[in-house]
């Protein structure tokens, strides 16, 4: 099997290590990469340092050109990509064709939004002392971006980096998840096809230790991180002067209010708890359903869970696959055990083979219980009871995390005060957590982080406001 080639400042490169990938379904080897030395690292950080200035003065022509070629060529090879990010993950190839999609869409949204990008003009005389004073207001990037991306979106979550990077003319170097580096790597393959200079993006997939040595790295002014909230938070402690942005793990809630549709929401449920076998940060864990329409909504939802397709990621039909490896399978189990032994009833689920877990039901949950409290990762969601709204909302906020929440109701009046009310990057009204649209701002406060990404928000996250005075005008 040839080994995948990684990019040094938009070139091919090869290190002295390789290491290889497998599919967490069947552990057959999906690909090998090779790894960058220490000194491969240093020069595409110099290039990166070096390019920032040629990057930002880049015209809008060619950012929006190449980040057109990205989204074309990301569609002309999507079923390749497709399949290889489901191999690589485990993805059910369904939601690996949606991954490519959302790229595709992301980029294409990143080449328009580069057009827009055109500073401001304020009048100054608004005011006796500045009368003959203009101001032009440009926005700059702080320089190179470090994107240290996860393994559940392995090139949606890396374009949500690399796009407003290059539409704002900032450098990028990107470090992907170890369990899932080649969609990454493909990337960069369509990278290097564009006209962007040498030196604009690197795709390294270095180890932990070696990403560490990055984050420390004060010619990489930007480090933009998506992961799990201690590797995050342990970052940003680590670099405190730096413009880090954190994207973090969550618990997240779907409120079902008494008015609801409850067959829309028991089908919704039943789904993103378990796409992606629950490895989404946004993914339904929590299940807070009004006391009056509890049973009715269980009623709807155990078939629609029992419905559910599980099995080979690489067929067709299935809905849930397997976990990123045996070992979080394991960790998942062992949680669903723990909530069992503390009074909690299995409603559906619960068992494990290999890296494939079950869709998983539970009510009666202990409330100091991991999979109440804790981020779950896997295809397991706690039924709660709320005896009203006032206990549905509190019960979403009684968590550590805030990164979406899903309510279904027809009342606006229930929408509106969700909105108020809920401690949450986030709100989803009439849907799951689960729904995000690629240029929407997204992120989390409490521990679920810090800053947003959606193309505008992250080509707002790199940048600096920067005022020129004109005088004597
Ligand atoms: P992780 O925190 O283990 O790893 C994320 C990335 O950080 C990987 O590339 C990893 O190699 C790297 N890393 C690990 N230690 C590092 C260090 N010391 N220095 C620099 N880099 C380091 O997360 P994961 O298991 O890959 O992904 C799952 C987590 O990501 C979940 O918590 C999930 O909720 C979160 N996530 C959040 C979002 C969001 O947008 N909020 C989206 C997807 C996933």
């Amino acid at each position: 099997m040839d080994v995948r080639t990684f990019w040094l400042a938009g070139h091919p490169a090869t290190g002295d290590t390789e290491l290889t990938v497998t599919n967490p379904h069947d552990g057959r080897e999906v690909g090998r990469y090779s790894v960058p030395t220490e000194a491969q690292v240093e020069e595409a950080v110099a290039a990166a340092h070096q390019v920032t200035r040629q990057a930002a003065a880049l015209p809008v022509h060619v950012r929006a050109e190449a980040l057109a070629h990205v989204a074309r060529r990301l569609a002309e090879r999507a079923d390749e990509i497709a399949r290889l990010i489901s191999a690589e993950n485990g993805k059910p190839i369904f939601w690996a064709r949606g991954e490519v999609g959302r790229a595709v869409a992301t980029f294409r949204f990143a080449a328009e939004e580069t057009r827009r990008w055109s500073g401001d003009v304020q009048r100054l005389d608004t005011e006796p002392a500045a009368a003959g004073r203009l101001a032009y207001v440009s926005r700059v990037p702080h320089g190179p971006v470090l994107a240290i991306t996860p393994f559940n979106f392995p090139l949606n979550l890396v374009a949500h980096k690399v796009a407003p990077a290059i539409a704002v003319g900032a450098p990028v170097v990107v470090k992907p998840a170890p369990a899932t580096p080649l969609s990454a790597l493909v990337l960069g393959e369509i990278l290097a096809e564009t006209d962007l200079p040498a030196g604009m993006f690197s795709v390294l997939p270095v180890e932990n230790e070696r990403a560490a040595g990055l984050v420390q790295d004060p010619r990489l002014p930007i480090v933009s991180f998506t992961g799990s909230a201690p590797v995050g938070y342990a970052i940003s402690d680590q670099v405190p002067r730096k413009h880090v942005t954190l994207e973090l793990g969550g618990n997240a809630a779907a409120v079902v209010l008494a008015d609801a549709d409850l067959d829309w929401a028991a089908a919704r449920v039943a789904l993103f708890s378990n796409y992606q076998a629950g490895q989404s940060c946004i993914a339904v864990q929590r299940v807070i359903v009004e006391q009056s329409v509890y049973d009715a909504f269980v009623e709807r939802l155990l078939p629609a869970v029992d419905a559910l397709v599980t099995g080979d990621p690489a067929d067709e039909k299935t809905q849930v696959g397997p976990l990123v490896s045996v070992a979080a399978a394991e960790r998942v189990e062992q949680w669903i055990k723990e909530a069992v032994a503390g009074g909690g009833r299995l409603l559906a689920g619960g068992t494990r083979e290999g890296a494939t877990v079950a869709p998983t039901v539970l009510s009666d949950v202990p409330a100091d219980a991991a999979l109440s409290c804790e981020e779950v990762f896997g295809p397991v969601m706690v039924l709660q009871r709320a005896a009203s709204i006032d206990e549905a909302y509190a019960m979403v906020n009684d968590s550590k995390y805030g990164l979406q929440a899903g309510v279904f109701t027809r009342s606006l009046d229930a929408a509106f005060r969700a909105n108020r009310e809920l401690e949450v990057g986030g709100v989803i009204i009439g849907d799951v957590p689960s729904y995000r649209a690629d240029q929407m701002p997204y992120g989390g406060v409490k521990d679920s982080g810090v800053g947003r990404e959606g193309v505008q928000s992250a080509m707002r996250d790199y940048t600096y406001e920067k005022v020129m005075v004109l005088t004597g005008l």
